[in-house]
């Protein structure tokens, strides 16, 4: 049977992804090393095949990490407002509660204050002061 150049632009597809079998990667190559004809296809072919798996999960892969960037980017976002609040909440708490205790002398004469709660309400008020700070910050970083 005579191998024409039909027979083997059936079999490029499989020969070059390596799907053949060694005896039609043999015709295949001994074919196309006597006939520039299907030389070129094959080249075509190739290149084809290259561009196009190339473009597809360079760009897949692209799209992917920006979206999955972005989602880390909103949690952590999420996460650092959450915390503001809370440690805003901390700090009014404290402050209110601290009130509301009051002062008292006690019938033994010490002083009687939650005075534990003046530097946990500060902590409250410096986290919120450098959650704050990183807020911002991002949100500018994030302008540029
Ligand atoms: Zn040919």
């Amino acid at each position: 049977m005579k191998i024409t150049c039909n027979i083997i632009a059936d079999l490029m597809p499989l020969y070059s992804e390596k799907e053949c079998s060694e005896e039609t990667k043999l015709v295949v190559e001994e074919h196309i090393a006597s006939c520039s004809n299907c030389q070129k296809k094959l080249n075509v072919m190739e290149e084809d095949l290259r561009a196009g798996v190339g473009a597809t999960s360079e760009g897949d892969i692209q799209t992917i990490k920006k979206i999955t960037e972005k989602i880390k980017k909103d949690r952590f976002s999420a996460f650092l407002r959450g915390s503001l609040l809370l440690s805003i909440l901390g700090a009014v708490i404290c402050i209110v509660a601290y009130n509301i205790i009051g002062v008292s002398v006690a019938p033994d004469g010490t002083l009687v204050e939650a005075f534990a709660l003046i530097p946990i309400a500060w902590l409250f008020v410096f986290i919120s002061i450098g959650l704050g700070g990183t807020l911002a910050v991002r949100r500018l970083l994030n302008r540029n």
